[in-house]
């Protein structure tokens, strides 16, 4: 049986995060988002005690389930592919919803908001590889996006979130997230009310190091901090 130790691959990813940004020259502004999908409670009030603040699920009922037992809260994000119908039920238990990726779903988002008088906080999905495989908005038609979001005015978008290539061609990987920043640089010269890029959510437990050395701020591990799991029932 192979011992897994949190708290050891926390401090390693640290570490290892701490070095990347000396290495490029930058301050280390880098969040890490705890995924937690099909780890049980138990494991993820470990991550948070070793300073862990931040966790990402991506299936509505599994995050649901889990939250309820988990106190104190940390931040909430939701990184999965998000149903329309089921916005009701975690609109106001996130703390950031990474996966906007169509105009249905802003709008879905705007009406339960405004209802409820909240600001809901956003990243853009973008799928910057075009795999037919992944959902998100492509690169040439996020400006189109974001001008359609003008009279939603609950939402607050906080930056862009991908998925890195499928691929084991470091090139390629390196070649999407380089895509991604001035993606993120172009929208931010935009000006536009409601939305701000002071998030760029890329990089996994395989592809963190090169996104965050093409400038990446945000970072979702999974297998990296709890190791490789089963899926759970929910
Ligand atoms: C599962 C998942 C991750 C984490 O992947 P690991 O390879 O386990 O680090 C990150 N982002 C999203 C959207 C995911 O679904």
């Amino acid at each position: 049986m192979i011992v897994i130790s949190i708290r050891d691959n926390i401090f390693k990813i640290r570490e290892n995060i701490d070095k990347l940004c000396l290495a490029t020259g930058r301050k280390n502004d880098v969040r890490i988002v705890a995924v937690t999908k099909y780890v049980p409670v138990d494991r993820i009030h470990e991550c948070l005690k070793y300073g862990i603040n931040d966790i990402g699920e991506s299936k509505v009922q599994e995050l649901l389930k889990k939250r309820d037992c988990i106190n104190p809260k940390p931040n909430y994000h939701f990184i999965g592919h998000l149903q329309t119908n089921k916005v009701k039920y975690i609109y106001d238990k996130v703390d950031l919803i990474q996966s906007l990726d169509r105009i249905d779903l802003a709008n879905e988002l705007e009406k339960r908001a405004s209802i409820a008088d909240i600001t809901i906080n956003l990243l853009i999905q973008i799928n910057i590889s075009k795999e037919s495989t992944k959902s998100g908005i492509f690169e040439n038609e996020v400006f189109e996006f974001i001008e359609s979001l003008q009279n939603h005015k609950h939402l607050q978008i906080q930056g862009l979130m991908t998925i890195g290539s499928n691929t084991d061609d470091k090139a390629i990987i390196r070649s999407d997230f380089r895509k991604m920043y001035n993606l993120s640089e172009k929208i931010k010269s935009k000006h536009y009310e409601r939305v701000n890029m002071d998030i760029l959510s890329m990089g996994m437990t395989n592809d963190y190091s090169i996104a965050i050395e093409e400038g990446s701020n945000m970072v979702r591990i999974g297998t990296g901090i709890f190791g490789e799991r089963e899926k759970m029932e929910g």
